[in-house]
C-alpha cells in the first residue's frame, strides 16, 4: 500500500515535472509567436501608411492633371489662333474655340473624330482642304513640320486672311506618329501694318525728292540772284547785305543736303557713285573753299599732303569733299584762335587699293572726355554753353561716319578738352598708275631759301619743300634771308609780305637769280602786283606748281571763267523764268550765245532747227519733263542729236541721281543752285575745244619771274 503511494507520488512527480517541461515549451512558442505577430502588426502598419501615402499621391497627380487639362482645355478655348488637333488618320480630336467661332460650327461634338479635309471643305472650299491635306500629309510622311503662308477664307464672315500655316507631326516617346497639329497664325493685320509702313516710307522718300526740289528750286534762284546782284552792286551796305543773303542761302542748302543724306542712308537708299577722278584737283577745290572760310578768321590753316600719293584715283568724289568740308569746317568752327591742320597721307593696301588718311587738328575747344563716345550720334550737339552762337545740326558727323563706313573706312577722334581735337578719317579708293600727286623735276637744281614770320607755315612749307626733294634752307630772321637771297645761290626764295619790301628793296642791286615767292593769305593777295604768289595754305600741289613753272597757284576768283567760246550756243531749258535768267547770268561771262525755253517741246523744236554745242536741261517740268525732252532729242534721225551733249541741271540732288541720269541719255549733270567752279568743269569737259578762246592772263598775276631792278 504504502508502496503504491511511493509509486503514485513517483508518477505525479514526473508528471508534474513533464508538464513544467511542457508549460516552459508552450510558454517559449507563445513568445515566437508574439513576436511574430507583432511583426505582422508593424508590416501591416507600414503597409496602411503607404497605401494612405500611394492614395494621396495618385489624388495629387490626379488633381494637378485636371489643373493642367483645364489650363489646356482654357487655352484651345481662348486662343485666337485657330489650333487643330488630328489623330494618325488626320480625324478632329480637338480644336480652339474660334475655328468654332470663324466656321459656324456650334459644337465640337459635330465635327469630333471627322476627317480633316472632311470638314475642311466644307469651311474654306475644296481648293484650300486640298492643299492643306497635301502639307498635312507630306509632314506626317517625312516626320517634320513645315511652315507656309496662304491666303484663305475660313468660314463665312470676314472675307479671306493672310495665314502663317504651321502643321507638325505629333510623335509619341518612341517617335511614332500619333496625329497632326495644325495652327493658323492669322498675319493679316501685321501684314496690313508693314504695309503701311512701307507706303509711308515710300511717301516719305518721295516727299524728301520732292521737298528737294521745291526747296532747292527757289533757293537757286535766291542765291543765284543774289551772285548777279553782287556783281552789279556798288557798294556798302548794299554789298555786305547781299552777302549775308548769299551766305544765308547756301547755309540753309547745306542743311537740306545734309538732312536729305541722313533720311537716305537710313532708309538705305544710299548709293556711292565710283568715278575717275584726279585726287589733286578734289584738293585744290577743298583748300580754296576753306580758305576763303579762314580769311574771315585769324586762323592758320595749314595743310600737308605726302606728295606721293598716286593722283588717279576711283571712287565718288563729291562724297570725299562733303567729308573733308565737314571735319575741316567744324575744326574752323570751334577753334578761336591758333591753327588747323589738314593732313594726308595714303598707304598702299596691295593690288590697286589706297587708304586715304585724312587728319584734321585744331587748336580749338576741345571735347570733353565722357562726350567723345556719343559724338556721331544723330543731332548731336555737345557742350553747348561753350558752343552758343556756333550754327549747326549735330548732323555733320553721323553722315561723315557713315560716309567713311561706306568707302570701306572709318572716323575717330582724340581730344583734350580745352587744347584742342584731332579727326582721322579713313577711306579706302583704288588707284590706276603711279602718277603722283605732286612731284618736283630735278629738285635737286632747285634750292629753295625760306623764311615765315607765321611759325606754323615755316615749319609747313619746310615739311612741303623737303617731302617734295627739294634742298632748302630755312632762315628765322629777314636779316639773313635778304642776306642769302642777295647771295644768289638759290633758285627759288620764299617769303612772307611781313618784309617783302626789303627784299625788293635788296633786288634793286643787279645780282639775284633767284626766283621770290610770296606766301601770302587770300586778302593780302591783290596789294603784290608782280610778285608770285602761292596762296596759303601751300602744299605739295600749289608748291610743286610754282617750282615747275606751271602755275602761280591762284585761287580761282569767285566769277573767274576759264575760257569764253563766242562760236559756241548753248541752249537752256526751264519751265521757272527766273531760273533760265540766273543760268543766262552765270553763262555771260562765257561769252556763248546763250538761247532759252520754258518747254521740253520747245526745247525739240530749237534742237532740230539749230545746232547747240551743250543744252542744259532741267530735270522736273510740267508737260515733258526732263528725261523725257531728252529720250525725244536722243531718239532723232542723225548722229548729232545722239551726241549732242545734254547736261541735267536738278535741284533733286539726291545720291544716286547721277548714275540715273546717264541711264537716261544725259552726258551729265549739275545741281542746283549751279556752282561756278562745277560750271567751269561741266563747259571744259564739253564744249569743243575749237570753240574755246583761252581767258587772258589775269592783269594782277604777274609774270613768273622777279621784277626787272
Ligand atoms: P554740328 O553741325 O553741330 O557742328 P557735327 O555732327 O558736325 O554737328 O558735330 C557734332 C558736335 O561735335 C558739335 O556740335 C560739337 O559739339 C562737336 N565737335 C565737332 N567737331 C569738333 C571740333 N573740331 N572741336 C570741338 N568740338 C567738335
Amino acid at each position: 500500500m504504502a508502496d503504491n503511494k511511493v509509486q503514485e507520488t513517483d508518477v505525479l512527480q514526473t508528471r508534474i515535472a513533464e508538464l513544467e517541461k511542457a508549460n516552459t515549451e508552450i510558454r517559449k512558442e507563445n513568445r515566437a509567436i508574439r513576436r511574430k505577430y507583432e511583426t505582422a502588426q508593424m508590416f501591416l502598419e507600414r503597409s496602411n501608411a503607404y497605401n494612405a501615402f500611394k492614395d494621396k499621391l495618385l489624388a495629387t497627380v490626379m488633381a494637378e492633371k485636371e489643373r493642367q487639362d483645364k489650363y489646356f482645355n482654357l487655352l484651345l478655348e481662348y486662343t485666337q489662333e485657330i489650333l487643330l488637333l488630328l489623330d494618325h488618320n488626320l480625324r478632329f480630336v480637338y480644336c480652339s474655340r474660334v475655328f468654332l467661332g470663324q466656321t459656324g460650327i456650334t459644337d465640337f461634338a459635330a465635327i469630333n473624330g471627322r476627317e480633316f479635309h472632311d470638314v475642311f471643305r466644307q469651311a474654306a472650299g475644296e481648293g484650300a482642304a486640298d492643299y492643306l491635306l497635301n502639307i498635312l500629309s507630306a509632314a506626317l510622311r517625312n516626320n517634320r513640320a513645315n511652315t507656309v503662308n496662304r491666303i484663305i477664307d475660313i468660314g463665312t464672315k470676314g472675307g479671306p486672311r493672310h495665314y502663317t500655316i504651321y502643321v507638325s507631326p505629333m510623335l509619341d516617346g518612341n517617335g511614332v506618329s500619333e496625329g497632326a497639329l495644325v495652327l493658323f497664325q492669322d498675319m493679316t493685320e501685321i501684314l496690313n501694318a508693314k504695309e503701311q509702313a512701307e507706303a509711308a516710307n515710300r511717301a516719305k522718300s518721295s516727299f524728301l525728292a520732292r521737298m528737294s526740289h521745291e526747296i532747292r528750286t527757289p533757293m537757286n534762284a535766291i542765291v543765284g540772284m543774289t551772285e548777279l546782284a553782287l556783281r552789279e552792286a556798288g557798294g556798302m551796305p548794299m554789298l555786305e547785305y547781299l552777302a549775308n543773303i548769299r551766305q544765308a542761302g547756301s547755309n540753309l542748302l547745306s542743311i537740306i543736303n545734309d538732312i536729305l543724306d541722313l533720311s537716305k542712308i537710313e532708309s538705305g537708299n544710299f548709293y556711292l557713285s565710283s568715278a575717275a577722278y584726279s585726287l589733286a584737283s578734289l584738293l585744290n577745290n577743298v583748300i580754296n573753299v576753306m580758305r576763303v572760310r579762314f580769311a574771315e578768321r585769324s586762323l592758320l590753316f595749314l595743310v600737308e599732303v605726302d606728295a606721293a600719293i598716286p593722283n588717279n584715283l576711283t571712287g565718288d568724289e563729291a562724297r570725299i569733299r562733303q567729308i573733308l568740308f565737314n571735319i575741316t569746317s567744324n575744326a574752323a568752327k570751334y577753334t578761336e584762335k591758333g591753327f588747323v591742320k589738314l593732313s594726308i597721307q595714303g598707304t598702299r593696301l596691295g593690288g590697286n587699293s589706297l587708304l586715304l588718311t585724312f587728319t584734321v587738328a585744331d587748336s580749338g575747344i576741345g571735347i570733353r572726355e565722357e562726350d567723345l563716345g556719343s559724338l556721331f550720334g544723330d543731332f548731336v550737339r555737345l557742350d553747348l554753353d561753350h558752343n552758343k552762337g556756333i550754327e549747326g545740326t549735330g548732323l555733320g558727323l553721323v553722315i561723315t561716319k557713315r560716309l567713311c563706313q561706306e568707302m570701306g573706312g572709318d572716323i575717330r577722334v582724340s581730344s583734350v578738352y580745352g587744347e584742342g581735337s584731332a579727326f582721322t578719317a579713313e577711306i579706302v579708293q583704288s588707284f590706276s598708275g603711279e602718277t603722283p600727286l605732286a612731284v618736283v623735276e630735278h629738285p635737286q637744281t632747285k634750292r629753295a631759301l625760306l623764311y615765315d614770320n607765321r611759325r606754323l607755315y615755316s615749319d609747313s612749307v619746310f615739311e612741303t619743300l623737303s617731302n617734295l626733294k627739294v634742298p632748302v634752307v630755312r632762315t628765322s630772321d629777314a636779316e639773313t634771308f635778304i642776306a642769302e637771297f642777295s647771295g644768289g645761290n638759290f633758285a627759288f626764295a620764299f617769303t612772307s609780305p611781313n618784309i617783302l619790301e626789303q627784299v625788293v628793296a635788296s633786288m634793286k642791286q643787279p645780282c639775284s637769280r633767284t626766283n621770290l615767292v610770296l606766301l601770302a593769305d587770300l586778302g593780302e593777295m591783290s596789294s603784290f602786283r608782280d610778285i608770285p604768289v602761292i596762296a596759303m595754305p601751300a602744299y605739295a600741289v600749289s608748291v610743286a606748281n610754282v617750282l615747275n613753272g606751271v602755275s602761280l597757284s591762284k585761287p580761282e576768283r569767285k566769277n573767274h571763267v576759264r575760257f569764253t567760246a563766242p562760236a559756241a550756243r548753248v541752249l537752256v531749258v526751264d519751265d521757272i523764268i527766273t531760273n533760265l535768267k540766273v543760268s543766262q547770268g552765270l553763262l555771260m561771262p562765257f561769252k556763248m550765245r546763250v538761247d532759252i525755253c520754258d518747254t521740253g517741246a520747245k526745247a525739240v523744236a530749237l534742237t532740230k532747227t539749230n545746232r547747240y554745242d551743250i543744252i542744259l536741261m532741267d530735270h522736273m517740268m510740267p508737260g515733258m519733263d526732263g528725261i523725257e525732252t531728252t529720250a525725244s532729242i536722243r531718239a532723232l534721225e542723225g548722229d548729232y542729236f545722239k551726241q549732242v551733249p545734254i547736261i541735267a541741271l536738278t535741284a533733286n540732288a539726291v545720291s544716286g541721281m547721277r548714275e540715273m541720269f546717264l541711264e537716261n541719255g544725259f552726258s551729265d549733270y549739275l545741281a542746283k543752285p549751279v556752282e561756278l567752279t562745277r560750271l567751269n568743269e561741266v563747259m571744259e569737259r564739253w564744249i569743243p575745244k575749237s570753240k574755246r578762246q583761252e581767258r587772258k592772263p589775269d592783269p594782277q598775276a604777274g609774270p613768273f619771274s622777279r621784277p626787272g631792278p
